[in-house]
């Protein structure tokens, strides 16, 4: 996994390493590896996934709003704002027809990663496996690690990145104790269709293994739709569904995440969570609150807005020589390398800013085997249009052999 200088010994003390050895594989996040080296360079940044545009005014205004009349200023609840834990039961009841009591079976998060992290330590105990789709979301490693569980990768493999059940089926055992997934998935762009959820359930029901899913981009799909694997038959009690407004609502930093579930598995959750930050976001909650009441037309406009910009950087990506595996879902479009002669993402990736003015994340430290991911590459699409054609002009020289 993305890993550099973790192994600091404790100056003078013993040649014990300072950084606890379940973590010594994690360093630097490669999201701040190359948003560094962009800043460095004066690159154009499509490497870590933010938005170079914030989200609605009025979004923003509500927090202002929320700041000067002195709401969240305070440590607000535990599990978060009532108007919030109100608005993502209401959210869940209109996309997805599903019934959350917000008193019980909602807890608002520091982001979906606090979500995830509090998840893996209030369910899994050491030596559990957790089963994963690779290339992993580069948090949820760290988060098993931390839960001194034991990572088992499900490989998703180019073309289409599709999960092999038969591999899932033969990858749970008596020690398996959940099931950790993502759709829309950051970085492939892959989402699972009903075929795939319902096996997917099936198997959770016959081995009773909890799952986790990861549904952040949940209003990102481009073909078919978002379902969430939580409103299959026999999940309601053994699925901790977690999303975020950063994405949805392009305020990546204000780190306004959610779960929703059974009561029994949101108190765990929250057991956890009280530990990790107790509160957070307080003024913020209150306007994703309203973020979460726009119109559908804001949701649509969000994807169309979306999918128009997946659709120019493909096409400026081929036109340039690569390979484009065409997302599904997500903001991120997974490219290969390897028609441009290139042998290894990350050595690509170093050198890209340098070679044409462009910053991307390589796919291969998502991967305990980098291998099948060797010469994949992500860009990220969350960018302003003229952004993104100076990106593709840029990217241009590289078939040139400049
Ligand atoms: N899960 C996935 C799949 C992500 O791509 C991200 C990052 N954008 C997160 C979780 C983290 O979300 P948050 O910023 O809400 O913590
Ligand atoms: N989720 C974002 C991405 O995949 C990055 C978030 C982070 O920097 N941890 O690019």
């Amino acid at each position: 996994m993305t890993s550099t200088d973790s192994t600091a010994q404790g100056a003078g003390r013993s040649a014990r390493p300072l950084l606890n050895p379940r973590l010594a594989e994690f360093g630097t996040t490669i999201f701040a590896e190359m948003s560094a080296l962009a800043v460095r360079t004066g690159a154009i940044n499509l490497g870590q996934g933010f938005p170079d545009t914030d989200g609605p005014a009025q979004v923003r205004e509500a927090a202002v709003r929320a700041l000067r009349e002195g709401r969240g200023n305070q440590y607000p609840p535990g599990p978060g704002v009532p108007e919030l834990r109100a608005a993502i039961s209401a959210h869940q009841q209109r996309f997805y027809g599903l019934d959350f009591d917000p008193d019980t079976e909602v807890l608002v998060t520091a982001g979906a990663t606090e979500a995830v992290a509090a998840s893996m330590l209030a369910l899994v105990e050491p030596g559990d496996e957790v089963i994963a789709f690779e290339p992993y979301y580069d948090s949820y490693a760290a988060s098993i690690a931390m839960a001194g569980g034991v990572r088992v990768p499900l490989t998703l493999r180019a073309p289409g990145f599709r999960p092999d059940l038969d591999a899932l089926r033969d990858a749970i055992t008596p020690r398996t104790r959940l099931l950790l997934l993502n759709s829309p998935h950051n970085p492939t762009g892959m989402v699972l269709t009903g075929e795939e959820l319902n096996a997917i359930a099936e198997l959770a029901v016959e081995n009773d293994l909890l799952v986790v899913t990861d549904e952040v981009y949940e209003h990102l799909v481009f073909a078919g739709e978002h379902r969430p694997l939580i409103s299959l038959p026999g999940m309601r009690d053994r699925t901790v569904s977690i999303s975020s407004s950063g994405k949805t609502f392009s305020f990546t930093g204000w780190k306004v995440g959610w779960v929703t579930g059974s009561r029994e598995l949101v108190a765990a959750v929250r057991s956890a969570k009280q530990y990790l930050t107790f509160v957070s976001a307080g003024p913020f909650q209150y306007a994703i609150a309203e973020a979460l009441a726009l119109p559908d037309s804001y949701y649509e406009d969000f994807r169309e807005d979306l999918r128009a910009k997946r659709d120019l950087l493909s096409a400026g990506l081929r036109e340039a020589g690569f390979t484009v595996h065409e997302p599904r879902g997500t903001y991120f479009v997974t490219t290969d390398v390897a028609p441009l002669g290139e042998k290894d993402a990350v050595a690509f990736c170093r050198a890209l800013p340098e070679r044409c003015g462009v910053v991307a994340v390589p796919n291969s430290v998502f991967y305990d085997d980098p291998e099948p991911g060797r010469t994949q590459v992500r860009f990220a699409f969350c960018k302003k249009q003229e952004v993104l054609q100076d990106a593709v002009a840029r990217l241009g020289r590289l078939r040139l052999g400049a």
